[in-house]
């Protein structure tokens, strides 16, 4: 097939016009309000986004439920608690290991998550109650797993039909005296998107692991990387890092994580959060209880990789750090430097879409920047404002009745374990010279202007957009896979890798460079016929055409 590529003559309102053509008055004018032109100025920041509220009924949304953002990706990732879903079968599928986390099952070889726990729920329980169910189910896994942890989750129709699952676990944990069993009210219709999931999840394990283990783990220079799920590889990639420079990471939150890593978090001396979206409460709780310091990183990317480094070093301050950290990147990045620059010549003026998550396309910003490539349409699926305006909206945020319906936990300073990491004076001097603690700018100041940010893009837009801009890749998650990759233009999944990964640190930049670059300038779509191209009797032509 000789396609031709598209010549772009399209301005950023132009683009916001088509997309909003095709949609009745209403829905056209709530939908302007999440589709914003990158448009800030030295003088004036970018205009303000809607985000984090209900897609509107009717459109293809790509988010997932409140009960995947739970199940799926907090608790996931965890190796040994079991997870029990309590529904129909169709949601323990939904959200059994779909992402692709990896995990080190450790010496004692305890990994649940090779298997979907479920109390398959029938008509009958939704008619009668299936707390019963439950408790059998519950009992089942503890007596032939004897796991340290049960975590039981709610769906759908749990919510509906009333079932107290906080007091079976309640019930079951008491029993059995030796296994926590906690449960989460996540039902899939709770929140606007998975992120309400997140929340809940990560109140639970601060509510009920966080702080159960008295004993510190070893180690120098210890910390809390929160936010990463280990998607392909990436955590051990990260602390394959960690280990070389000498710090030692207490606890992921949540990939390749285990309960006993969640129940020694409060012994870290710094939260490092990765995924801002999905956890930087957890990041404030931990210092309002514990009194630990958090900062945001990046490890996705070479350079974003060797400056949150530096970073963590900073903040220990201890020449010894500094000078091991500075020796791991210049032994990483020659490498890393090397295919850069032989990719580049293949990927230099290139361009992407990415509409991932909450951080990662923001995070993969860097990424491409690295290999010559420019995003020019990005957004999140489950973002809010301060995710693409930065935290210094956080105050003017609305709390709407979806936000209310995820249950606030109070945090104060425990009577024994508070201990205050940094004296006020010693955050000061770190500030006055630049240091930035709790800070994250988002999405937006990263993008060139007049780029296009959408929040909550849906499956008409996702293809209106490739229509008329042509991208040379764009990035999202299963579900917009193969509708993208049958416009003719190659997708890469950011959420769970494909079949990739790891991308993150060092070796995962140079994984990244090199399946991009595959991916950008593969020959594959030039084979690629229409119907009409190989039967004349067929009439027909594509959108660019
Ligand atoms: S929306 Fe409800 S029914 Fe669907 S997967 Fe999520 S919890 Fe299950």
């Amino acid at each position: 097939m000789a396609k031709t590529k598209k010549v772009v003559q399209f301005t950023a309102t132009d683009i916001k016009e088509e997309l909003l053509k095709k949609y009745p008055p209403k829905v056209a004018r709530k939908r302007a309000k999440q589709i914003m032109i990158n448009e800030a100025t030295e003088a004036e920041p970018a205009p303000e986004i809607v985000a984090n509220v209900r897609t509107i009924p009717g459109i293809i949304t790509m988010r997932g439920c409140t009960y995947a953002g739970c199940k799926g990706v907090i608790m996931g990732p965890t190796r040994d608690i079991v997870n029990l879903v309590h529904g129909p079968i169709g949601c323990s599928f939904y959200a059994w290991l779909t992402r692709r986390n990896q995990t080190d099952a450790g010496t004692d070889g305890e990994n649940y998550m090779p298997y979907c726990f479920s109390t398959d729920m029938q008509d009958q329980d939704i008619i009668f109650g299936g707390e019963k169910k439950l408790e059998a189910a519950i009992q089942e896994a503890y007596d032939l797993f004897h796991p340290k942890g049960i975590a039981v989750f709610a769906t759908c129709p749990v919510g509906l039909i009333g079932d107290d699952i906080h007091a079976v676990a309640k019930k079951m944990k008491a029993q059995f005296g030796d296994c926590n069993v906690f449960a989460f009210s996540c039902e899939g219709y709770k929140g606007v998107s998975q992120s309400a999931g997140h929340h809940i999840a990560n109140n639970q394990v601060f509510t009920h692991l966080v702080g159960e283990n008295e004993v510190a783990p070893e180690g120098e220079y210890k910390i809390n990387l929160l936010g990463e799920y280990n998607i392909g590889g990436d955590g051990f990639e990260i602390d394959r890092v960690f280990k070389k420079c000498g710090i030692t990471n207490i606890a992921t939150f949540s990939g390749n994580s285990s309960y006993d890593q969640f129940a020694s978090a409060q012994h870290a001396d710094l939260s490092c959060v990765m995924c801002h979206r999905s956890i930087n409460y957890v990041a404030d709780m931990l210092e309002t209880k514990y009194g630990i310091p958090w900062i945001k990183v990046n490890f996705i990317g070479a350079e974003a990789t060797a400056k949150s480094l530096r970073k963590i070093a900073e903040y220990f301050g201890d020449k010894k750090l500094i000078d091991r950290v500075e020796a791991v990147i210049a032994e990483e990045m020659p490498e890393v430097l090397a295919v850069s620059e032989d990719v580049k010549t293949r990927t230099n003026g290139k361009t992407a879409m990415m509409f991932v998550g909450g951080s990662r396309a923001h995070h993969y910003n860097e990424l491409f920047q690295e290999m010559g490539m420019k995003t020019i349409s990005a957004g999140y699926e489950f973002g809010h404002r301060d995710d693409y305006e930065g935290r210094q909206v956080i105050p003017d945020l609305k709390v709407d009745a979806d936000s209310r319906n995820i249950e606030e936990i109070t945090v104060v300073a425990d009577e024994k374990l508070y201990n205050p990491r940094k004296t006020p004076e010693e955050i000061k001097a770190l500030e006055d010279a630049g240091y930035e603690f709790k800070h994250y700018d988002g999405l937006n100041p990263d993008m060139d202007k007049g780029s296009i940010i959408i929040d909550d893009l849906n499956q008409y837009e996702a293809e209106k957009l490739v229509e008329l801009l042509k991208p040379d890749i764009f990035c999202a998650g299963i579900k917009e896979k193969f509708s993208i990759q049958k416009l003719g233009v190659p997708m890469k999944q950011l959420h769970s890798y494909d079949s990739g990964g790891p991308y993150a640190g060092f070796k995962g930049a140079v994984n990244f460079y090199k399946e991009i670059d595959r991916l950008v300038n593969s020959k594959v779509w030039s084979y690629m016929k229409a119907p009409w191209q190989e039967s004349p009797e067929l009439t027909g032509k594509f959108v660019w055409e």
